[in-house]
């Protein structure tokens, strides 16, 4: 079987195109710039070329950027301030906190400071229960972009089995809501499900967000399936993997999304969608 190879990079392409109209048009019909503030702790390698891509999808679309870098040592004090200014900052619809935050920085605070209505990265838990009742506002970015994926890709959800690999409040937890609202029939695994091949095995779509390297072989998958692959992995040799085994699974899967180039720049395309939504109900455009 050749599978389809679901390029995030080419669809996010196409979303950021069309954002970049949409932000044209808020711009000269409304005078509306949106705004995003992207808040940097500490000097962590991989956070700084996060947002750095970030920052430059914001130009690329027109979306107003800021950059606010603290030192790794910043107090939890100073941080709640800036994020206070933020909230009441007009210029800002979205405000971003990069993640992971240093030990002495309660990260759930944080997330939690941050105004629901500014909350683009939709970790608050004000969005996540709007999400889990079906009245979603802002999504949290990579879960959005892989129902956004599977969407463009024309893959039919409604009573698949989706099977997802991995529970974070980031990924897991919010990939599993979406696609029950999608009406697919969902089990979420992570390290204590037993026998977990058995549970994959089964998935008509498999969405594998763990944080190991090839860690989904090809005698976890059904043929035919289709296989998100979110993980992001640094290899000895300094090149990125995902979790799942791509090599060894490609010939017995529909579709899979490749690392880098898959789930990746979704994650992006979706901020930015989140930001431009913000900044139009700040302004009351429908
Ligand atoms: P996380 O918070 O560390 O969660 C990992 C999950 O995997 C946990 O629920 C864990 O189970 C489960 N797990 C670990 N070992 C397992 C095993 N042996 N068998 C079954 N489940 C196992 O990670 P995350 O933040 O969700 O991120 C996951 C991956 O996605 C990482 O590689 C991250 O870099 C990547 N990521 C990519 C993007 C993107 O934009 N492309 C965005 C976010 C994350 P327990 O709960 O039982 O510990």
């Amino acid at each position: 079987m050749s599978a389809a190879i679901i390029s995030g990079k080419k669809i996010s392409k196409k979303i950021k195109q069309e954002l970049a109209q949409k932000v044209s048009v808020l711009k000269t019909k409304h005078e509306l710039v949106p705004g995003l503030a992207v808040v940097l702790v500490g000097e962590n390698p991989a956070s700084q070329v996060y947002v750095r891509n970030k920052e430059k999808a914001c130009a690329l679309v027109g979306v107003y950027s800021e950059k606010h870098e603290l030192p790794a040592d910043v107090s939890q004090n100073v941080l709640l301030k800036l994020i206070d200014q933020l909230n009441n900052n007009d210029k800002i619809h979205g405000i971003l906190v990069q993640l992971p935050l240093p030990p002495q920085i309660d990260s759930q605070l944080v997330l939690e400071a941050i105004a629901p209505d500014k909350d683009v990265d939709g970790f608050h838990p004000y969005n996540i229960g709007k999400l889990l009742v079906g009245e979603e506002k802002f999504v949290p970015c990579t879960p959005q972009g892989i129902i956004t994926l599977l969407k463009e890709s024309g893959v039919d959800l409604v009573g698949k089995k989706a099977v997802i690999i991995g529970r974070s409040n980031i990924v897991g937890k919010p990939v599993a809501l979406l696609l029950l609202q999608e009406h697919a029939t969902v089990t979420i695994c992570h390290s204590r499900t037993k026998p977990l091949a058995e549970e994959t095995s089964r998935a008509d779509i498999l969405v594998a967000a763990i944080g190991k390297p090839k860690f989904v072989t090809a005698d976890m998958v059904k043929a035919g399936a289709v296989v998100i692959d979110v993980g992001v992995n640094r290899l000895p040799d300094g090149k990125l993997c995902g979790d799942v085994d791509f090599d060894a699974v490609v010939d017995k899967v529909s579709a899979i999304t490749p690392v880098p180039g898959g789930v990746g720049p979704m994650t992006i395309a979706m901020l930015l969608s989140n930001t431009v939504k913000s900044a139009k109900l700040h302004k009351g455009i429908v």
